[in-house]
This record gives C-alpha cells, structure tokens and sequence, in this order.
C-alpha cells in the first residue's frame, strides 16, 4: 500500500495545481500544470523531484505549463487518448480503466467527457484522491463547452459510486459563488446551509475550500443531487429523469 503527499499550488486568478508524490518511490507528478514558475519553485522547495505531468484535459490553464516542465525535468506526460491532439507534448495516452502507476502508488482512469470532449480524471483509492479537473468542483461542476448534459450526467456517476471518504482534488477555487447558486436550487437543504457558512468563513480568511470530500459532495452539490425529488420539485420538474433535472440546474447555473 502506497501513500501520496499531496501539495496544492494556488496560481493564475483561481487555479489548483497540484504536486502528488509517492511516499514509497519518490516519483512526484504535477496534475495540470496551468503555468511554470510557481510549480518548479514549489518542488524545489519541498525537495520533491517532478518525474510525471498528469493532464485532465487541454485547456490552457491545465497544460499550459507542459512543454516547459518537461523540457526542465525530462518528465513523462499523461493525458487523455481521445484529445491526444491537444495535450502539448504527451508521452503516455490512456482512457476508461486504464491504469497509471507512480511509482507504488496506483490511479484509475475514468473518462469524463462533458466540460470538453476528451476530459479525464485520476483516482488514487489508496490515498482517497481524486483529481477530476474540471468536471466536478465544489458544489459546482464545469461548464459543458463540448459535451451534453446527458455525458456529463454520465461522467459525474461515475464520481458518485466512490468511497464518501474520497478526497475531491478540483482545479478551480470556485466554491464560494457556486454555494450561493446551489443555495438557489437547494435553500431548505440544512447541510448545504452550514457548509455555505463554512465556506465564508474559510475565504474571509483567504483560506481554500478545496480539497471537499465526496460525502460532502453528495449532500450539498446540486449536480450530484439530480436524483434527488426535492431538488426536482424546486427546479419545476417533480418526477423528472435525473438527466433533465441535471440539465435544468446546469441551464440555470449558466445564466445565474
Ligand atoms: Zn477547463
């Protein structure tokens, strides 16, 4: 069984990028590398040597610092298979199930389509990490700027069957305006009333809500709830497929 230490880099006006390094081997990988500096000046700082880039999807403020930290550490790039054209120099292509090793320490693939039509997301069940990019946020989830609400729905499942424990390693730190959006869909939803005044207090203090927890998640993120009637009824549509609830909050979320 193999840990990672995780390290968050806030960088640009609202981006996570993080540094993930297998206690048993050393080998360290940054999870969407938005920009250069800030990430090399962290791994130094920690000692960690960078042997991997792990990419969600190509969206600059996730690959932008690709070409330049491979061309300083001689780092392996992972992306996904199916926008292999988009990762600026991927090495390693991979899609749904497959397996990514750093050093001892193990993901899983899940292909996540929805925010783009290649997106990907790592979950390392040892540590309870998942690093989902753009697809799920803190009681939020990424706009859909190439795919359905019927993919996306489908992408977020995925994400719904893992432990509650599972650390939610999002890349945006979004959470403050997406809790009064989700207060909108949801207010007599007690939990979410209490994280909504956690998150306040958090940011007063400049301190991130990122990572959350799955479990916290499930209760208080209304793109995960679309199953759930009350939710449902609040939008206009009582007995409604889960799908079109997801999409009418997601619509509504848009021009919230
Ligand atoms: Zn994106």
């Amino acid at each position: 069984m193999s840990q990672l230490d995780i390290h968050q880099i806030p960088v640009l006006s609202d981006n996570y990028v993080y540094l993930a390094r297998d206690r048993a081997s050393g080998q360290t990988a940054v999870v969407d590398p938005a920009v250069v500096k800030p990430v090399l000046e962290a791994a130094e700082r920690l000692g960690w040597t960078i042997t991997h880039i792990l990419n969600t999807h190509h969206h600059g403020d996730h690959v932008g610092g690709n070409l330049e930290i491979k061309a300083a550490t001689g780092c392996t790039i992972i992306g996904p298979k199916a926008d292999r054209d988009r990762i600026p120099g991927i090495d390693v292509e991979v899609e749904e199930g497959d397996r990514v090793a750093l050093g001892e320490a193990m993901a899983e693939v899940f292909f996540v389509p929805g925010h783009t039509r290649g997106h990907i997301a790592y979950w390392f069940e040892e540590s309870a990490a998942l690093f989902c990019g753009d697809t799920l946020f803190a009681l939020g989830c990424g706009r859909l700027f190439e795919g359905t609400p019927q993919q996306m729905w489908s992408s977020l499942s995925k994400f719904r069957k893992l432990p509650e424990d599972t650390h939610v390693y999002c890349a945006h730190e979004y959470t403050q305006a997406n809790a009064r959006f989700a207060l909108s869909v949801e207010p007599e939803n007690q939990a979410l009333q209490d994280r909504s005044r956690a998150i306040d207090a958090a940011r007063a203090q400049d301190r991130p809500t990122v990572p959350s927890t799955l479990g916290e998640e499930l209760a208080t993120n209304p793109f995960l709830r679309a199953d759930q009637p009350g939710l449902a009824a609040n939008v206009g549509l009582a007995g409604s497929e889960p799908v079109a609830v997801f999409a009418e909050v997601r619509r509504r979320k848009d021009n919230f």
